[in-house]
């Protein structure tokens, strides 16, 4: 038919190393759902991988890139100021965490990612950056290498970036473990870690996703979040949380790290939901620490778009004005309330977890035995495309495959979750009923 053309047309010009989790082609888009080429409307739980978090294409967002774009679309930053940009840093100090009141911008998280390593680093001189098994942080060859969320991130192109250190993350359910068990063990392996491989005085930065995001959607228990604050205070490591996926709202708190009472990170790197989907991303920290990165050590051509600004202004009036933050958490506590009622009839669900609306579901073969859980990547796989028939779109993710996870808009209304919950339940029977 006319779609299957389309597809392959697109296919056999576009990049095979682009993998497609779905064969929709949109033809247009609003708030959940997508309107595919095909006639066919899907509730859209995948939004462009958490960007659109006022829902696609919202009226109030559309209309600020418009009028942007009549004034001026590209003012280079390092050449001219412009207003968007302006606006944009003050809406973002109503936001940000007391004290975290200075801004650089980029395009995407990568490059947010990569100007807060650059500024780590010339603060303290130090070489070394911990991350945190399962972390995903971004595709650049600097990104990819603190990426340890899979080998497809990376796999085939070393070497990568040098001084790059893992310590393990505190996955209770993998390790059979209660939460503070599993926070108590991967406290004390990082010590081991500065203890055996990197002393703390070669360390610049620990990096951390408040909510593992591609790499298995797991909150990051927040007495580990803590323990890296404390850790970090007595070795003066910069702690850098990565907010690209789980701030802006998804969690149910405005950041991610909220969930950790009086955590104060040093800096604070965002992207994704910032701007509805036009590319735009920002790291945060004290001016103090901002000015260790001397002017014109970051930059670039793109960074700051001045549409993009606009629609980032927009965004988060209408995440305020419209309560978004607390819809996230109240539909994010129906979404997991449903998905765990779920699990209790399915014994291949071996777990359900999340924060707001970032919600997980790991896949196990439920007859193996072993230490670890095993892994059921084929029926994540399976179930995520049989998603598709029920006309819902999701995705997977997870080291190991097996983990499909729902990321709906910040609008999504208490009817569209439902209505997800049971598409993605008859989805679930067609490939494990
Ligand atoms: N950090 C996190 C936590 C992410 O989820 C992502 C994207 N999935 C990135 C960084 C990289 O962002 P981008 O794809 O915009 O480069």
């Amino acid at each position: 038919d006319d779609n299957t053309t389309e597809i392959h047309r697109a296919r056999a010009t576009l990049s095979p190393a682009l993998k497609q989790a779905t064969p929709v082609v949109v033809d247009h888009a609003t708030g959940s759902w997508i309107h595919g080429t095909d006639g066919r409307s899907y509730l859209d739980f995948t939004t462009g991988i958490g960007v659109t978090s006022t829902g696609h294409c919202h009226p109030r967002v559309v209309a600020a890139a418009q009028e942007q774009c009549g004034k001026i679309i590209h003012a280079q930053y390092t050449t001219v100021m412009h207003q968007p940009l302006l606006e944009l840093t003050d809406a973002l100090g109503e936001v940000l965490p007391d004290g975290i009141d200075s801004v650089f911008y980029a395009n995407s998280g990568s490059e947010a990612v990569e100007a807060s390593i650059r500024l780590a680093r010339m603060a303290t001189g130090r070489p070394n950056i911990v991350v945190f098994q399962g972390g995903f942080h971004g595709r650049t060859v600097a990104a990819a290498s603190l990426t340890t969320a899979g080998t497809r991130f990376s796999a085939g192109f070393s070497p990568l970036m040098s001084g790059v250190h893992m310590a393990p993350f505190p996955y209770a359910y993998r390790y059979g473990m209660d939460t503070d068990t599993a926070v108590d063990f991967a406290l004390r392996e990082l010590d081991y870690l500065f203890a055996s491989r990197v002393a703390p005085n070669d360390t610049a930065a620990m990096l951390i996703e408040p909510v593992l995001g591609d790499g298995g959607y797991l909150p990051t228990p927040p007495a580990f979040l803590a323990g890296l604050r404390e850790r970090a205070d007595r070795h003066g490591i910069v702690l850098i949380v990565d907010e690209v996926q789980s701030g802006v709202g998804r969690t149910g708190k405005f950041w991610g790290h909220e969930f950790c009472d009086g955590l104060v990170p040093d800096i604070l790197i965002t992207a994704k939901g910032i701007a509805s989907g036009f590319p735009i991303s920002a790291i945060a920290a004290p001016t103090e620490l901002m000015a260790k990165a001397w002017p014109g050590s970051q930059g670039g051509t793109y960074g700051g778009n001045a549409v993009a600004a606009a629609a980032g202004v927009a965004t988060l009036a209408v995440i305020a004005e419209e309560n978004l933050v607390d819809n996230a958490r109240e539909r994010g506590d129906q979404l997991l309330a449903g998905l765990a009622t779920l699990a209790e009839r399915v014994p291949a669900i071996g777990d359900v977890r999340g924060q707001g609306l970032m919600a997980g579901i790991e896949f196990i073969d439920p007859d193996a035995s072993g230490s670890v859980p095993t892994a059921n990547a084929a029926a994540a796989a399976k179930v995520q495309q049989a998603c598709i028939d029920q006309d819902l779109l999701t995705l997977t993710c997870g080291p190991l495959g097996n983990v499909v996870r729902l990321i709906p808009a910040l609008v999504v209304t208490a009817d569209e979750i439902d209505s997800g919950l049971a598409r993605f339940g008859a989805a679930v029977d067609a490939v494990l009923g």
